[in-house]
């Protein structure tokens, strides 16, 4: 599933495959139900003509945002790429990938082609993105994600702290993978109670919240260069073992695989306590 590092590589693939400048003619919505903002029509109406100023993110949500007729302000075209989507830009002439559910044409004889095998993915136009998005938490790369706002996050929470990485009120972007690495790295058992763990912990959960995102982001960057134009949509950017015969990395002893509400949890029950 598309987390951060997924999700901010696609933002950059978008940028570097020459979005911004383009204008959509049109659009071909194969699966109604992805949209859910406005109604079908008004959704496509919305969006013809509108030229792309910038291509951003917040958490795992892409955010285009449009302008008309030369004008800077316009709707925002909100994406968020579900269970299994991805973004490609592909001339018209070269065949579609058989799970592309939705095609934007652009105006240079290309199109923006969302695939999605699941049909998880969703879309909504709109004028102000606030309307639309859940709360989500200062973004993890940024420099205003520190220790201190992750201690006020799970501050009195007492679930268990995988659970709480997972709300993207409290770590914006984060999923059950990058929750799993991060902890790791940061020596601290998936199960602890969030309200239990110490400030030096949460000290150390933020940097491995970091490193594990910037990790997989360096990762997907040499990707895009060695793989142009066609780089992976995902690639395996963590160093806990996510298989039952996995080995700790650190301590050589065997990973743990269990479900913390029941999402699939793998750790090292030695080196994380
Ligand atoms: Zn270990």
């Amino acid at each position: 599933m598309p987390e951060l590092p997924e999700v901010e590589n696609t933002r950059r693939y978008l940028i570097e495959a020459g979005l911004p400048g383009r204008t959509i003619t049109g659009a071909d919505i194969g699966w109604a139900k992805t949209i859910q903002t406005p109604s079908l029509e008004d959704f496509v109406l919305g969006l013809t003509g509108g030229t792309v100023q910038e291509v951003t993110r917040r958490g795992k949500y892409l955010l285009l945002k449009l302008g008309h007729n030369g004008s800077k302000t316009g709707p925002t075209l909100v994406v968020h790429l579900g269970m299994t989507g991805g973004l490609r830009i592909q001339p018209a002439k070269q065949p579609a990938h058989p799970m592309v559910r939705h095609t934007f044409f652009l105006d240079d004889k290309t199109e923006l082609r969302f695939q999605d095998g699941r049909k998880f993915g969703k879309l909504w136009l709109t004028n102000d993105a606030k309307d639309v998005l859940p709360p989500l938490s200062v973004d993890p790369l940024s420099e205003g994600f520190t220790s201190k706002v992750l201690r006020d996050g799970l501050d009195g929470r007492s679930a268990p702290v995988k659970a709480l990485l997972l709300e993207q009120s409290i770590v914006s972007g984060m999923g059950n993978l990058y929750a799993d690495e991060s902890l790791f790295l940061a020596g601290i058992s998936p199960l602890r109670p969030a309200s239990k763990l110490s400030l030096k912990e949460i000290s150390r959960l933020k940097d491995g919240i970091v490193t594990s995102l910037t990790t997989a982001l360096e990762k997907y960057d040499q990707d895009r260069k060695g793989h142009w134009p066609d780089p992976a949509m995902g690639l395996s950017s963590w160093s806990i073992p996510r298989e039952k015969t996995g080995v700790c990395p650190r301590c050589g002893g065997p990973i743990s695989m269990i479900r913390v509400r029941a999402r699939g949890t793998c750790f090292c029950p030695k080196c994380q306590k």
